[in-house]
């Protein structure tokens, strides 16, 4: 008997893709790509319009059929199986219910279709309308409910088979700000209860990085980068994922050699992924404005430069404020600062003041 660490190391993952590659005539939509979901997992396609999310997605579903590669989940290669033949719910942006059917009869439909008798039927649709918290819409039809319900009852009809895969296709864009910031709360939390495997995608980085375990971010039909939400936040892997996620300041530097760049005048010291940089090649700098410190005059900070203020941009709770760095060639940095220290130091345009570069926080990206 094997240890158990040899154990985890070998098991399947729920859902694996294996160079999956789809071309649409001469256009190529996705390029092998490769992917491992594990069992209850909620993993999020991110990424800008046209990246081919929609188009992976709709090949794990068998409503696309890709060029090569395949597909196996729970076990069984589904690479070429049609899509009733899989085991899978859907939920589409637009709420796609029957509009001549009732609330009752759009939940119920899959469990008709698998033939399930008139008992069964009734107590699962009566579950499943709870659990998505609307128990008494069941003889409404689909146009007397607001966009928002819609989906909740898009969702308990995916739900409905218990598949062993919920694939959710933007299922929130439709939706007004405020539903859709309450719709996220409600899937993750009827996702983590059920512990349904689980994929959606979106283009909105917010949407995908509250609610997924995983995030795969997507560009020109590759992997840009697949990791937990803190991972491709904190740590992107590339250029791309650093600028399609949240705010980043990138900084033009020239390598000294050492694991030190030059900006103008001003030398930084030590940025990850910096060293081995041979001196005089031209680099980008990748700092979130969240990871700048604002010096106090007599601290003592690596990478510190004077700094004048040259913008203001107050967004309640906290302010961008934007400054420029003399030494640096006037480059401009983007810093979050609380409304309380904006108060404190009394921050203005043309303020001066000290700011810090933490070596640990500047990542040097190709
Ligand atoms: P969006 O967020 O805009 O939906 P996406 O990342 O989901 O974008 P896809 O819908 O997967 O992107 O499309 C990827 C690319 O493949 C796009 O350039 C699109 O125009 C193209 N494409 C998708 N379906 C087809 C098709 N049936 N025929 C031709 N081209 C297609």
């Amino acid at each position: 008997m094997g240890a158990p660490a040899a154990v985890a190391a070998t098991r399947e993952p729920f859902l694996r893709l294996e160079g999956i590659r789809k071309t649409f005539g001469r256009f190529t939509a996705l390029q092998t790509i490769t992917l491992a979901v594990e069992r209850g997992e909620l993993v999020t396609f991110l990424g800008p319009s046209g990246c081919g999310k929609t188009t992976l997605l709709r090949i794990i579903a068998g409503l696309e059929t890709q060029d090569s590669g395949s597909i196996v989940q729970g076990g069984r290669d589904i690479s070429r199986l049609p899509a009733m033949q899989r085991d899978y719910g859907i939920v589409f942006q637009s709420y796609a219910l029957f509009p001549n059917l009732t609330i009752f009869d759009n939940v119920a439909y899959g469990l008709v279709n698998r033939r399930k008798g008139r008992d069964e039927i009734h107590r699962r649709v009566g579950e499943l309308l709870k659990l998505v918290g609307l128990p008494d819409s069941g003889t409404k039809y689909p146009g007397q409910l607001s966009g928002g319900q819609q989906q909740r009852i898009a969702l308990a009809r995916a739900l409905a088979t218990a598949p062993g895969l919920l694939l959710l296709d933007e299922p929130l864009s439709a939706l007004d700000a405020l539903e859709r910031l309450r719709l996220r709360g409600e899937i993750r939390a009827l996702q983590q209860r059920l512990g349904v495997t689980t994929i959606m995608v979106t283009h909105d980085q917010e949407e995908a990085l509250s609610m997924a375990d995983r995030v795969v971010v997507m560009n020109h039909g590759f992997i840009e980068q697949i990791g937990t939400p803190q991972q491709i936040y904190r740590e992107p892997a590339s250029a791309f994922v650093a600028d399609f996620i949240g705010k980043v300041n990138v900084i033009s530097a020239i390598a000294e050699g050492g694991n030190r760049f030059r900006v103008g005048t001003l030398l930084l010291d030590g940025a990850s992924g910096g060293a081995g940089v041979a001196a005089g090649t031209r680099v980008s700098l990748y700092l979130r404005p969240e990871d700048i410190v604002v010096a106090g005059s007599g601290d003592e900070h690596a990478n510190a430069a004077h700094a004048k203020v040259t913008k203001v941009e107050f967004l309640g709770a906290f302010c961008h404020v934007t400054v420029a760095i003399a030494d640096a060639g006037e480059q401009l940095l983007l810093l979050n600062v609380s409304r309380r220290s904006i108060d404190q130091m009394q921050l203005a345009e043309g303020s001066a003041l000290r700011v810090a570069l933490p070596a640990d926080r500047m990542r040097l990206l190709a």
